[in-house]
């Protein structure tokens, strides 16, 4: 094992060549990840949080350490992550663990730490509406957790998912998409935003069902993962409002993308269903960017990455200026300079988390192609 730093924690990981080969999982590119959602627990202010696929335990400790959390299970199922995160929360608690089942152990009593083995669908459906905020960080897709994860966060408490199955979300495996989300996905410059969009929409669609609505506090894409921070909403009419979010995509071979509000498709070649609504509340947003600046981060890139992600014109879709020059046989004009075309015609323009050469904009699609055309 070595000792890593991240954050206020310090936690044994296993030594390996690559991340993958390791017996328990840790990746330092997710201390990102970690810090956006310390920084959202850190508004939020949960009591009661769950990190249902904990593998080291890092992310739950950073949640004890940083934030007023005042009870964070950490649950994996696999033998070895149990007992790191044993001796983990031991060296960053300082306390020996007291068992409290056959396999749990409890830690500390004002901040207590409840370190668990077992399948996460099996504690969650255990603790039945009893998480204000629960975490889902796994290998791959976080669908296989979503039913008991829905039933065991509390009617208005938050659910916190990252996907890592971008592949399957941006259209390379298209089947699979269909087999899990139950949604078409699109290929091409649109695909991370629509990804993003298909798995909220999933998720709108399996919280309906048990009259919770769901609203979008952050989702963004990063490093080849999707993460979503949502807070449900009790209530019949507040699912109807939510599933009158979604929607369906098309684009055309020039690049020009049209969206509507829909529970079917109106027109064939439509991707989707997927979630039209907003992917921030500015106030939350602002919120965890005030904390950003007083808090210790892991990661250098989380602070810019906020920044962007607070600035950013919220607004379905947006456009590359790659990929619409290509589309156009255009030359490829500089973002700043598109983005100040638009604005002096009154609209409203800005860059993207999604991509460094992408818009997003209030603008038409001539328009865009207009300000491209400017700067030939
Ligand atoms: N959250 C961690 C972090 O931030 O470093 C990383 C978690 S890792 C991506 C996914 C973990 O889920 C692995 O440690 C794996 O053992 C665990 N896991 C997989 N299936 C599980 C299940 N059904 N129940 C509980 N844990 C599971």
């Amino acid at each position: 094992f070595v000792e890593v730093r991240e954050g206020l924690a310090k936690i044994l990981v296993p030594k390996a060549e690559r991340i993958y080969d390791a017996p328990v999982f840790y990746n330092p590119v997710m201390a990102l990840n970690r810090d956006i959602s310390v920084l959202a627990v850190g508004v939020l202010t949960p009591r009661t949080v769950l990190d249902a696929l904990s593998a080291t335990g890092i992310r739950g400790i950073r949640y004890t350490l940083e934030t007023p959390a005042e009870e964070v299970w950490l649950n994996d199922i696999n033998p070895d992550a149990f007992n790191l995160i044993l001796e983990n929360v031991r060296l960053n608690l300082g306390v020996d663990g007291e068992r409290i089942g056959e396999k749990r152990f409890s830690f500390g009593e004002e901040k207590r730490v409840v370190a668990n083995l077992d399948d996460a669908n099996r504690l969650m459906a255990e603790k039945f509406r009893y998480f204000d905020f629960l975490d889902l960080d796994p290998f791959g897709s976080p669908l296989e957790f979503l039913d008991t994860a829905l039933r065991s966060v509390r009617r208005r408490g938050i659910l916190a998912v990252t996907a890592t199955d971008t592949g399957v979300l941006c259209g390379a495996y298209r089947h699979a998409c269909r087999r899990k989300y139950l949604a078409e996905p699109i290929r091409g410059e649109l695909c991370h935003e629509a990804g993003l969009r298909i798995l909220i929409g999933t998720v709108v669609r399996y919280a309906a069902k048990y009259d919770l609505g769901v609203e979008v506090l952050l989702a963004y894409y990063r490093d080849h993962y999707f993460r979503a921070f949502l807070r449900l909403k009790s209530g019949a009419k507040k699912a109807d409002g939510s599933i009158e979010g979604l929607g369906y995509l098309w684009q055309d071979e020039n690049g020009r993308f049209e969206y509507e509000n829909s529970f079917l498709p109106r027109k064939p070649g439509s991707y989707g269903p997927l979630w039209l609504g907003p992917l921030k509340s500015q106030g939350f947003v602002d919120d965890m960017l005030k904390l950003a600046w007083e808090h210790p981060l892991a990661h250098k890139k989380t602070l810019p990455f906020l920044e962007t992600l607070a600035g950013e014109l919220d607004t379905p879709f947006h456009y590359d200026t790659h990929a619409l020059a290509r589309r156009n046989n255009l030359q490829v004009g500089k973002l700043a300079e598109i983005i100040e075309i638009l604005r002096d015609k009154g609209y409203s323009a800005t860059r993207t988390h999604f991509s460094p050469m992408a818009l997003k904009t209030d603008a038409p699609f001539e328009e865009v192609l207009e300000a491209l055309k400017a700067l030939q």
